[in-house]
């Protein structure tokens, strides 16, 4: 007989750091929206592996993709050139208007090259004095779990006990345009921001926000980088959560479903004004620009490249967040998204996040709190709005249990 839940959770509560809290849920298949457990029980997959499987589970067209590559070749590294490498890049940076693009792996590996592409270009092109650029970020800030990313976190639970931090970041309010304004100085070459906050509970700025700070970033010549590698890909109802106001950053931060939810792909796309100042030998990854990420990568860039999956998510999105936002006054304080994208913020009263996702699960939907109260469901966007419409209904029975 096969292993039980209950044997494999303890396995990896003996064997593996206890570095998560996941739900009590051994997950085996899935397929679409849908995942499987080891005895058997369907959930809706209201997480999506935080948004880094917009496309489904088991995404046919993906699996060709990798699949087809699979037994071509997988790893040549950059010191030879790949087949694959030069389509996905000239795709990718098509679909973000730019000219160029830095290929890493995971999320973080993309932010902390671009923190790197930043200060050089704050020395070279800039003519910021040499060893004091500054980057300015935003409260609640997530961007990854580096020791440089967790040293501008105001999360104690990022940063405690893994200092000494990495100097040369300013944070300022999300939000406020004012006083980004007055943060930025000579030392200034970029400003770091997500254009909606994910971790942070799905933190949707005021409408004015992003085009004062693109505005900002022109008029005192700092580079914008928007990091969307949660809220870019198909997720907010566009391309990329930027486009919701109409704004152009100078760097895109891309992840998690660049991978299709199969290999870990993440990428800078800049023009060639900003990254060309990287010079070779100065920034690597074994990894990174991999032909089956390259493969993977530029069969997700086409997927995108229609415009299917944006409007998947904006014309099911309205309605979702529509049928969340009236449990307002039932349970929930506040709901906060954009296309199929929500942060619900549960009554405290009532009960913990994390219990309100416990229950969910008993019902058949997996979702994950962010901190506290906060409830976040990001569905893939195949998700059907039955599927939507139960999801909805499931999370009103937990709220009238409590
Ligand atoms: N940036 C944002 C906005 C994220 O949401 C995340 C992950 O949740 C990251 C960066 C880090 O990505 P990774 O976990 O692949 O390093």
């Amino acid at each position: 007989a096969s292993a039980s839940s209950a044997d494999l959770i303890a396995e990896v509560d003996e064997h593996a750091a206890h570095n998560y809290h996941p739900l009590p849920v051994v997950v085996s298949s899935g397929d679409g929206a849908w995942v499987t457990d080891v005895e058997g029980r369907r959930y809706l997959d209201c997480l999506a592996a935080y948004s880094a499987v917009n496309f489904g589970h088991s995404n046919p067209v993906l699996l060709d993709a990798a699949r087809a590559q699979l037994d071509r070749i997988t790893l040549t590294s950059r010191a030879f050139h790949s087949d694959r490498l030069g389509p996905f890049v000239t795709e990718l940076a098509a679909l973000a208007g730019k000219d160029m693009v830095l290929p890493m792996n995971t999320g973080a590996e993309a932010v902390e090259s671009a923190i790197k592409v930043a200060r050089a270009w704050g020395y070279r092109v800039k003519g910021v004095p040499a060893g004091q650029a500054t980057i300015i970020v935003a409260d609640g800030n997530f961007h990854g779990r580096t020791t440089t990313i967790v040293s501008f976190s105001d999360d104690p639970q990022a940063r405690d006990d893994f200092g000494p931090f990495t100097p040369g970041f300013v944070r300022v309010p999300y939000g406020d345009a004012e006083a980004l304004a007055a943060a930025i100085d000579d030392t200034t070459v970029a400003v770091l921001l997500e254009p909606i906050q994910g971790e942070a509970g799905i933190v949707v700025p005021p409408a004015s926000y992003l085009p004062a700070v693109r505005a900002l970033c022109t008029e005192r010549n700092v580079l914008f980088i928007a990091d969307e590698i949660q809220s870019g890909l198909g997720r907010t109802g566009a391309t990329f959560a930027c486009d919701l106001v109409g704004v152009v950053p100078d760097m895109y931060l891309l992840g998690k479903a660049l991978g299709g939810g199969i290999v870990p792909v993440s990428a800078v796309v800049a023009d060639r004004s900003v990254l060309g100042v990287l010079r070779p030998g100065e920034h690597g990854s074994t990894f990174g620009g991999n032909p089956l990420a390259a493969a993977v990568g530029l069969a997700v860039v086409r997927m995108l490249a229609d415009g299917e999956y944006q409007r998947r998510a904006a014309s099911l999105g309205g309605p979702f967040l529509d049928s969340l936002r009236a449990l307002v006054g039932r349970g929930v304080v506040a709901v906060r998204g954009a296309g199929l994208w929500a942060g619900i913020d549960i009554d405290p009263e009532l009960g913990t996040g994390r219990e309100v996702c416990e229950r969910l699960m008993a019902r058949g939907v997996l979702a994950k709190d962010t901190h506290g109260s906060t409830i976040r469901l990001a569905p893939p966007l195949v998700v059907s709005a039955d599927d939507l419409d139960w999801a909805v209904a499931q999370l009103a029975a937990v709220l009238d249990e409590l």
